[in-house]
């Protein structure tokens, strides 16, 4: 199946979660999750319609977006933030969904560049307590949510998580619903979010149900991730 055939399947997922959800068409935006795919594979699904592209390695978001200046693209960060790599994030993405520490806040609001306009902002939120994972914990949440949206460089717009794999559909609704409730908690308290990035490939129905208006595919739309090959070895050390 080519990536054009794929981005429909996947784009008839989200609309029939919407409606078994009883939401609107439209309320979900589908981000193309393009880690270790070429740049030619994101140019077919540009040239698809796809507008919102993922990207979790700095190094290879770099390289794609200059194949790709020409393209339209709104690029989304969604990889773990080193302090090191804030300045380079905050001048080339319009969107960071991976921001669980406040020195990394603090940072990319430091850093981005005045005319860009202010940085659209995800906290993470490690919602099964995973050793793996990134992300601040929800007690943590009201705390950063408080101090990040006084930066004025960084646009808070609301919450990101990756659950851990369940295998049916009522537990993995679960991690969900506590995003949900978390979320709903900070608009109660005043906070203007809009944004609930959840669901990925496996799981964007149940993610939809729960609320999401933003799910980030990759496998569906591009098939399996590139694994790079490592550099071969120096035939001279062996
Ligand atoms: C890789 C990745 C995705 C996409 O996962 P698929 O299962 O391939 O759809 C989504 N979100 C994050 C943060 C990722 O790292």
């Amino acid at each position: 199946m080519t990536i054009s055939q794929r981005l429909k399947q996947v784009r008839s997922r989200i609309h029939h979660a919407e409606q078994t959800a009883g939401r609107p068409a439209g309320s979900v935006c589908l981000m193309a999750v393009s880690k270790t795919q070429p740049p030619a594979a994101v140019a077919a699904a540009y040239r698809a319609g796809q507008r919102h592209f993922g990207e979790n390695y700095l190094q290879e978001a770099i390289a794609k977006q200059r194949c790709l200046s020409n393209y339209r693209v709104t690029w989304h960060f969604i990889g773990p933030v080193q302090s090191n790599k804030t300045q380079i994030i905050a001048s080339r993405f319009s969107w960071v969904h991976s921001v669980g520490r406040m020195k990394i806040a603090r940072r990319l609001n430091q850093q981005r560049p005045f005319d860009l306009g202010p940085l659209n902002i995800c906290l993470q939120i490690n919602i099964d307590g995973e050793e793996s994972k990134s992300g601040m914990s929800i007690e943590q949440l009201p705390e950063l949510a408080d101090e990040i949206s006084s930066l004025p460089n960084l646009r808070l717009r609301g919450l990101m998580a990756i659950p851990a794999i369940r295998e049916d559909t009522p537990s993995a609704s679960a991690p969900f619903r506590k995003m949900r409730n978390a979320f709903h908690n900070l608009v109660t308290k005043g906070y203007c979010l809009d944004t609930l990035s959840m669901g990925m490939s496996n799981d964007l129905e149940v993610a939809i149900t729960e609320g999401s208006t933003i799910v980030r595919i990759g496998t569906s739309i591009f098939g399996p991730r590139r694994i790079s090959q490592p550099a071969p070895a120096d035939p001279n050390t062996v």
